[in-house]
């Protein structure tokens, strides 16, 4: 049997002695620094955390699928995955914080200028410069293709104006990736040819974040964002770009193909990134639930020793071995090489299903103690709520999924960015007996 913090026997054969390094360093990590704050965090819904981000930096975590030439650890996506779902099993809010800003730097990297990747990549991989994604608009969920944020050339460069929300980070980040629409929609230019993405300072004349950031102004009152539903320390504020100078230099990609920029960093990054998440929480969730379950006196033994409670804790564990396996299984694939499009999407749609019905489970096994709000299963349960949107829903995952069933797919991202995603894969070593 493994120590209770060592990776589970079902992830040998995707585990190097590297990946086992980092995930003791993950554990010591979260002992020390996330699990002692998390009732502060809850505490106080509506405060950006920026202490764990600061002490992540340290680490070199936000580089860790970035080059070396760059300052990044180039430890790979297995990597970035064992660093994401250690952090959201003592936190999602934490987990959530480091792959918001992972999903944007592998943007920059695959598709930056050498010039821009001199400029940012070293401070982006060091978390000294934290960056966001910005392509979902109050109107424009899922359908990127409806994108209402404009940039028109103006004085050399561009000019962006819209709205983004719901934007990873927006309170703790210095650089965004504004994914605007750049050809006027009456020349009927195709979608897949009508956005850009642009590389956009935080600071720059026009670019305001909504709420307000934290400024203890007038009147003694915070301007805090609004608490959302869970993740409570990560935020996801609304993105103001009004009338917003950018130079050319700082186009990303070459006009017109915002898209893939968006697309490729969501399939590649986003996805695997929110199906640890995911993974993190889940296993919070069978823990707790078996802990509880063990410990519940009934009839002179206890709940877990009730036929019917079995069958549901086995249930739960199944699920979570299933979730273990998909979840690794495809960023292993994505460190080799090999197109992996299609497990990393199925991965993200299936991982969150599992531990969402596993939370449902959780709740109804813990009775009405389930709802005391002291408890930790309720932020559980909020915070899973919170994998179903990003980096796409359940229905957009399904009709990708249905595309490779019926072999109409169109990119492989995984398969083209291959010599760049190359770049970052761990050398591989032997896992340990
Ligand atoms: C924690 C969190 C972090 C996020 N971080 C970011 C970020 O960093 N950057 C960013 O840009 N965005 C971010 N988002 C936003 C996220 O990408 C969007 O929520 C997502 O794209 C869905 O958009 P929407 O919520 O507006 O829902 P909508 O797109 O309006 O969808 C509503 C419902 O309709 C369904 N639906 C929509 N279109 C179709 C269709 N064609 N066929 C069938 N069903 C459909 C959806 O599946 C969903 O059930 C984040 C969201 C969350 C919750």
């Amino acid at each position: 049997m493994p120590a209770a913090d060592a990776p589970p026997t079902t992830l040998t054969p995707y585990l190097t002695q590297a990946h086992h390094h980092l995930w003791s360093l993950a554990e010591e990590f979260t002992a020390r620094h996330v699990t002692p704050r998390v009732a502060r965090m809850e505490a106080a819904p509506h405060r950006a955390e920026r202490t764990l981000p600061r002490l992540m930096a340290k680490r070199g975590w936000f580089g860790v699928t970035l080059p070396t030439e760059y300052g990044g650890l180039a430890a790979g996506h297995v990597a970035r995955t064992v660093l994401i779902h250690r952090l959201s099993l003592a936190s999602a809010a934490a987990g959530t914080i480091l792959q918001a800003h992972l999903i944007p730097a592998g943007a920059l990297l695959h598709w930056g200028t050498t010039e821009q990747k001199t400029r940012w990549l070293r401070q982006v991989a060091e978390g000294v410069v934290l960056m966001t994604i910005a392509v979902t608009e109050p109107e424009a969920g899922g359908h990127i293709g409806g994108i209402e944020t404009t940039a028109e050339p103006a004085d050399g460069g561009w000019r962006i104006t819209g709205e983004k929300a719901h934007i990873g980070n927006s309170h703790l980040a210095h650089l965004h990736v504004v994914v605007a629409r750049t050809a006027p929609p009456h020349t009927r230019t195709p979608a897949s040819q009508a956005l850009t993405a642009f590389l956009v300072e935080a600071d720059r004349k026009g670019v305001t974040i909504s709420p307000p950031r934290t400024r203890l102004g007038l009147h003694g009152f915070t301007a805090d964002p609004p608490p959302r539903l869970g993740l409570h320390g990560f935020t996801a504020g609304r993105l103001r770009l009004d009338r917003v100078h950018i130079p050319a230099a700082n186009i990303l990609g070459t006009i017109g193909e915002g898209m893939d920029v968006a697309q490729s960093s969501s399939i590649l990054y986003g996805r695997p990134n929110l199906t640890a998440v995911s993974l993190g929480l889940h296993e919070a969730l069978v823990s707790r639930t078996t802990a509880w379950l063990a410990n519940r006196p009934r009839y002179g033994a206890h709940l877990a020793d009730l036929p019917v409670v079995r069958d549901r804790l086995g249930t739960m564990q199944a699920r979570l071995q299933h979730a273990r396996v998909i979840t690794y299984h495809a960023v292993h694939l994505l460190d080799r090489g090999l197109p992996c499009d299609s497990d990393l999407i199925a991965a993200k749609h299936t991982s969150h299903q599992l531990a969402a019905d596993t939370a449902r489970d959780a709740m109804e096994l813990h009775g009405a103690h389930a709802l005391d709000t002291h408890h930790d299963l309720p932020r559980l349960w909020r915070d899973i709520q919170h994998t179903y949107a990003p980096a796409g829903t359940g229905e957009v995952q399904r009709i990708h999924l249905a595309k490779t069933a019926l072999n109409t797919g169109t990119v492989q991202w995984s398969a083209r960015l291959a010599q760049t995603l190359a770049r970052t894969r761990p050398s591989p070593d032997p896992a340990p007996a």
